[in-house]
């Protein structure tokens, strides 16, 4: 029977009614730590009080203009990002597959222009995960998102996640005009690509002419501890996709590019109704000036490693449901023994909130503001989950 909500999602049976900070409130009255933050939506927690003021602020002023007019807002939170990041010119989306559809397209457009029309295959990686829209789904390639809805838009080649050697060769069959990439797998169960592919990949990149497209709309923000992932590695993409954590919770997106990777989309290339709106591009500045505060980050860093230290504890002295730790600053995942669903419906019942991901890990990505106490209390009732799932491993 059909119900009145489409029934495209597997939803727990627990109703919230409001947050605080990490936790979140149940309608009955239940208190839950908050390690999933809407999938690394809610960067700085719930109930925000910063936000809440930008928010209703810019709420009593004007909420929607159209792109017909100049928008203060959404200049400002360009202007910020492009003072913080390699990018020289920034497009705003209301999500992160929005974002993926303007990443292809400005690719595509790039070669056109540059009368190679032959150049429309984009090289994605196993495991990825760009989105729901048909770029998307055709980009991360995975049967299990594409099934039953070709035809796919075409142009998109799934590599091995850290094969070197198809990479090296397929980047240089002479069709390709970009390639797209998580510096940290998210939804394919926080893998991290290590430092040195990032740079063999762009040293890759140059080599060919071959446009750098990072999906950080999860890693990104803050998440592993600086303010887009693949600064750790010391390089800097032509394209890069942000969502996600930008908007504090407000549906915000952006694709960043470099003034020569964007050089066709030229006015009326692209556009969005809602995209760049002022009330999300206020919220949206406020988060990335918060975010971006050097003294921000190096307490997201001196966290992470408190937290990761915990965990490997945790890991170790549980090794029938854990088996590592992996990921970047607050962007952790716990690769199990047991099953991961298992695990996360024990966390349930431990008032925990964590996210499945696939390669059965759980992944834990909380506010970046969380406290050092909520942390702690991760951690014991981590702990209380594990025993959950081992007391029913365990043969009566
Ligand atoms: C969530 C996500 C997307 C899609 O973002 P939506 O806002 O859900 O459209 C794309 N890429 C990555 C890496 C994501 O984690």
């Amino acid at each position: 029977m059909i119900t009145s909500i489409l029934p495209t999602y597997n939803r727990v049976s627990i109703s919230f009614e409001r947050g605080e900070g990490s936790w979140l409130i149940s309608s009955d009255g239940q208190r839950y730590l908050d390690l999933a933050a809407g999938i690394a939506v809610n960067a700085l927690g719930h109930a925000n009080p910063a936000l809440i003021a930008v928010l209703t602020e810019q709420a009593g002023r004007v909420w929607h203009l159209s792109n017909l007019y100049q928008i203060p807002e959404q200049q400002k939170l360009a202007d910020l990002l492009v003072e913080h990041t390699f990018a020289d010119t920034v497009f705003f989306t209301n999500s992160g597959t929005e974002a993926c559809e303007l990443a292809v397209k400005m690719a595509r457009k790039y070669w056109y222009d540059r009368v190679r029309p032959d150049r429309t295959r984009i090289l994605t990686f196993e495991g990825s995960f760009h989105g729901r829209s048909s770029a998307g789904i055709a980009a991360a390639g995975s049967e299990k998102m594409t099934k039953g809805f070709g035809p796919l838009l075409p142009g998109f080649t799934q590599l091995k996640w850290g094969d070197h050697e198809a990479l090296t060769n397929a980047i240089r069959e002479g069709d390709v005009g970009a390639v797209m990439v998580e510096p940290v797998q998210g939804e394919g169960g926080i893998r991290p690509l290590p430092d040195a592919c990032l740079k063999g990949l762009r040293d890759l990149c140059d080599e060919t002419g071959v446009l750098m497209i990072l999906d950080e709309v999860q890693c990104g923000m803050g998440r592993t501890g600086r303010l887009f992932a693949h600064e750790w590695a010391g390089i800097t993409p032509d394209i890069m996709m942000v969502a996600k954590g930008i908007g504090g919770g407000f549906p915000l997106g952006a694709v960043l590019a470099t003034e020569n990777a964007a050089s066709g989309m030229t006015a009326g290339t692209h556009g969005s109704t809602y995209g760049g709106n002022p009330l999300g591009c206020a919220v949206g500045a406020k988060v990335v000036e918060i975010i971006a505060d050097p003294a921000f980050l190096s307490e997201v860093n001196r966290k992470a490693a408190l937290f990761r230290q915990g965990l490997e504890s945790l890991v170790a002295s549980h090794p029938d449901v854990f088996e590592a730790v992996r990921g970047s600053g607050l962007m952790l995942g716990l690769k199990c023994k047991a099953s991961n669903t298992d695990v996360v419906k024990a966390c349930y019942g431990a008032h925990v909130l964590t996210v499945p991901a696939a390669d059965n890990v759980i992944r834990l990505l909380p506010a970046l503001n969380i406290t050092d106490g909520d942390l702690s209390e991760a951690l014991i009732r981590l702990d209380r989950a594990a025993l959950a799932v081992s007391g029913a491993l365990a043969p009566a």
